[in-house]
């Protein structure tokens, strides 16, 4: 897996981008959403500007205006421009997803045409898709697009039409006619001017701010043959390719980052409070968020449009999104009235602006309901996370190993006979012996795969200290008091944590079932060889890699379960309550594994600095834990309770990992801690807080 979408770089590219900003746009200016026409002459202006520095469209080839530059150079000018409230204003459709799909399905005329005025900075396009009748059901709508000579005409109303007021172009859907039932059948995407007879535009005020909102009326609109893109009849593909890009390319996340980070002294990060937890809470989200995004656009990059990833990047960063909103708002207090009307406002009345504009985060582009719908039917069809095809290998190995994921093999046979884990250590021991995940990402990206197979299969073995072994010596970061699971494998322990204890245990008997392996005493406390600075941090993402495979089945369960359950004469997925909720655990579940490779990436990079990051991997996986589980088990009714069944194995057999070295709350006050300590990677680090490297 490719590692640039974890960097920040190119820095010096960061860097004049924000000199840019400072230079030609006024302090904590807000953008052009105002009724002030000076703010969008000032946007126009800017965009130029980008525009002539190659900045605009980066992406682009050049024969299309644009810079040939790569992916990585491109993320940084969205986040850069997301984080400073997007001072291209309108602008930033035409680059993000009109140009492409003018690229991809227009003819060489309509590129001619389009292309340059988006590359220059020189046009704002609006979209129209909804409208009145024809929300979520955009196959609804009831725009005609009726044959006349040679072209057509349009008659109808679009609404929620962003920037329509300021928009030179439309990206118009309507229906020609067809003999076809199928909704969608008809739909043609139109590149029609605002500017001709029949269209008319209406302004709506309302929590966004003005232009975000508008009414635009078709009556009977010329529209030429040659303004259609891609088939006539065939509007439906393009949308979809179109909108994929959309998803993700907006980087909401930056500018949660920075708002979460101007607030930072607003909240008492020096003692304990919900909104300390709140706000550090939103940083991980954030983090996931961003992770999410990048990787999908990186692999979109590859594949071409993936709606799966897509889906889930998305539903990961709206939430995401309207959380740090929230956040960012209860800590200013009062102060979150003071808005951009207001003279000496806190940071210009953005974290108002900011709220105000996320309300629409989770409708806008698509409602998180249309995003959990299509999810679910993926889920229905089979689909899956999938690793890394570098790792594969070594995963089956395990797998095969372990004697496979159904029925849980290894785990039902130590629970009757526990001394079976001995064997089972031996062959792993063997297995996993010359794999350090301390020689490099590609050493931890196999053991975090090796530990991930194991949580799939539920396996009764501590191999996250298996794979950290120093000289034959499991290395743990033990609960309170050295409990440690599966103490009793071995004989000596070397146990690690935020201050190493330098210590080695020895095993005392084993507990009960929900924790069947855990050992509740240490006896005897010798000196042990000092663990290394990426000890302590690998155990916990390893451990999270544990938590991610054994959520993975406890998903697949519920799921065929769902499926294959008739109730009330459907299978039961088919209600939102039980899809919706598969759904959103699905999504999170391809959050966890994004974050567990970034938090490898960075152990490798900075160990020393790397502790926040695993701590906040392992608040992420067991916060996750403990909600996928309770959908899972709700989804699967009774039958699920049962040890007869995997889940409830699974649900036992997990506790120890979700409860030690310390449980979900107990995670989030240390993330708190560490950060104050090491600091925390983000865009716009808060000020005081330690460097992260
Ligand atoms: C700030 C903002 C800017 C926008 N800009 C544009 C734009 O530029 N161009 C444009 O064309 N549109 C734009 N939109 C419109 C946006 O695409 C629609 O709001 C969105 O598609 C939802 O449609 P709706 O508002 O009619 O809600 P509805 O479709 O009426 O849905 C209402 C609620 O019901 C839920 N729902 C509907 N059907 C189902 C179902 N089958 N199962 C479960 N739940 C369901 C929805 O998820 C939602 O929660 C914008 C919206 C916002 C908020």
């Amino acid at each position: 897996m490719g590692t640039f979408m974890f960097d920040d770089g190119p820095i010096s590219l960061r860097h004049e981008l924000r000199a840019l900003m400072e230079e030609k746009l006024p302090p904590e200016w807000l953008g052009p959403f105002t009724a002030d026409p000076e703010d969008k002459a000032m946007s126009d202006a800017f965009c130029r500007e980008l525009a002539a520095r190659g900045l605009l469209v980066p992406e682009w080839p050049a024969e299309f205006g644009g810079s040939d530059m790569t992916l990585d150079r491109g993320l940084v000018i969205r986040e850069e421009m997301w984080s400073h409230s997007e001072p291209r204003g309108g602008q930033y459709y035409g680059p993000n997803w009109i140009g492409p799909a003018i690229m991809e399905f227009g003819t060489d005329e309509q590129r001619a045409l389009h292309l340059s005025p988006i590359a220059r900075g020189a046009v704002v396009w609006c979209q129209g898709f909804s409208e009145p009748d024809a929300g979520s059901d955009l196959a609804a709508m009831r725009t005609r697009a009726e044959p006349d000579g040679d072209g057509f005409r349009i008659t109808g109303q679009k609404v929620w039409t962003s920037w329509a007021g300021w928009a030179e172009w439309c990206f118009l859907l309507a229906k020609v006619p067809t003999e076809s039932d199928d909704a969608r059948a008809g739909v043609t995407v139109f590149l029609i001017p605002m500017n001709r007879k029949g269209i008319e535009v209406r302004p709506i005020d309302g929590l966004p701010g003005p232009h975000h909102l508008n009414e635009v009326f078709f009556d009977g609109v010329r529209a030429e043959r040659s303004e259609v893109l891609g088939r006539v009849a065939g509007g439906w593909d393009v949308v979809r390719a179109a909108l994929s890009h959309e998803r993700v390319g907006i980087a909401r996340y930056a500018r949660s980052d920075r708002m979460l980070s101007r607030v930072a002294s607003h909240v008492a990060v020096d003692r304990p409070s919900t909104l300390r937890s709140d706000w550090m809470r939103a940083r991980i989200l954030n983090r996931v968020s961003r992770l999410v995004c990048r990787r999908t656009l990186a692999a979109q990059a590859e594949s071409g449009s993936l709606e799966f990833e897509a889906n889930a990047a998305r539903l990961i960063t709206v939430r995401a999104d309207q959380f740090a909103a929230d956040v960012t708002s209860d800590a200013l207090g009062a102060a979150f009235f003071e808005d951009r009307s207001t003279a000496g406002a806190p940071f210009g009345g953005a974290v108002e602006f900011f709220w105000r504009y996320s309300q629409g985060a989770t409708i806008a582009s698509g409602t998180t309901e249309m995003l959990q719908l299509r999810l679910v039917s993926e889920l229905k069809k089979g689909r899956r996370l999938s690793a890394a095809e570098e790792v594969a290998d070594v995963g089956e190995a395990v797998t095969n190993l372990i004697g496979g994921v159904d029925r849980l093999p290894a785990l039902r046979r130590a629970v009757d006979d526990p001394s079976s884990r001995q064997a089972l250590r031996d062959a792993m021991t063997e297995m996993i012996s010359g794999l350090d995940p301390r020689d490099g990402l590609d050493s931890a990206e196999q053991a975090a795969e090796v530990a991930r197979r194991c949580g799939m299969a539920a396996a009764p073995l501590p191999i996250e200290a298996m794979l950290l072994a120093r000289d034959g010596v499991p290395v743990a970061w033990a609960g309170p008091g050295g409990v440690l699971e599966h103490a009793d494998l071995y004989d000596r322990w070397l146990l690690v944590g935020e201050e190493p204890l330098h210590a080695i245990y020895r095993a005392a008997p084993l507990g009960t079932r929900t924790g069947a392996f855990v050992v509740p005493e240490p006896d005897e406390l010798t000196h042990a060889p000092a663990p290394g600075p990426a000890d302590a941090p690998l155990a916990l993402a390893l451990q999270s890699g544990y938590i991610l495979g054994a959520l993975e089945t406890s998903l697949d369960l519920a799921t065929r379960y769902a499926c294959e359950r008739v109730q009330f004469g459907a299978p039961i997925i088919t209600r939102q309550a039980v899809g919706f909720r598969l759904a959103d655990v699905v999504a999170e579940l391809y959050g966890i594994q994004s974050l567990l490779h970034y938090t490898l990436w960075r152990i490798d990079r900075a160990p020393h600095k790397a502790l926040s990051d695993a701590l906040a991997l392992r608040w992420y996986a067991v916060d996750l834990a403990r909600r996928s589980l309770r959908v899972a088990h709700q989804a699967l009714g009774a039958i699920g309770l049962t040890y007869e069944h995997d889940h409830a194995m699974i649900t036992a057999a997990l506790q120890p990992r979700l409860r030690l070295p310390f449980s979900v709350g107990h995670t989030l006050d240390r993330v708190v801690d560490a950060v104050r300590v090491v600091g925390f990677a983000s865009l716009f680090p808060p000020d005081g807080e330690p460097h992260a490297g």
